[in-house]
């Protein structure tokens, strides 16, 4: 389903085949990319339900933080980094915002439901690259002794065992 989003540089409309497809804006070159596109979207599946009372108006953050936070793996990762003078509420925010940018910059994966605007679209958030996100957890948190068990504990809560994420180079699927 082709979708059509506008380039928050310029303004043009910029059509992609399928939601979560990157583009560049035809006219100034700004790079449409998933946050870019999960914001409008969000925007739009937001509108016709604003006044509903059961609802919460999401934002990127919202639903990014729901993501990575799901099945307790947000605690579970407070726990393991255990940062010195940072509660579980500030933690949340400051990973939050590194996950964003980690979709921005390819190392998280957002996956796109196949209809957005769907009453209860279900969006994947998947970490391909571990070392990564890793290395942007340690440069928040850098009172942290970063030893093996700290290392570890960011593999596992991200669904991978610490000897993957040290190999960790071998990259996902080119993109086309
Ligand atoms: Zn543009």
């Amino acid at each position: 389903m082709a979708i059509e989003f506008t380039c928050p540089q310029c303004g043009t409309i910029v059509e992609v085949e399928r939601a979560g497809d990157e583009r560049a804006c035809p006219a100034c070159k700004h790079k449409i990319g998933r946050v870019v596109q999960l914001d409008q979207l969000l925007g739009r599946w937001w509108e016709p339900r604003r006044w509903r009372a059961d609802l919460v108006k999401p934002s990127v953050p919202y639903l990014v933080e729901r993501l990575w936070t799901a099945n307790g793996q947000g605690e579970r990762l407070y726990v393991g980094v255990s940062p010195k003078y940072t509660g579980y509420d500030i933690f949340r925010n400051m990973v939050t915002r590194l996950m964003i940018r980690g979709i921005d910059e390819g190392w998280a994966e957002l996956t796109f439901p196949r209809d957005p605007l769907d009453e209860d679209p279900q969006y994947i958030l998947t970490i391909v690259d571990s070392e990564k996100f890793a290395e942007g957890v340690e440069k928040l948190f850098p009172e942290v002794d970063w030893d093996e068990p700290v290392s570890a504990a960011v593999a596992e809560a991200v669904g991978q065992s610490a000897t993957q994420a040290k190999r960790g180079k071998s990259k996902s699927k080119k993109k086309r």
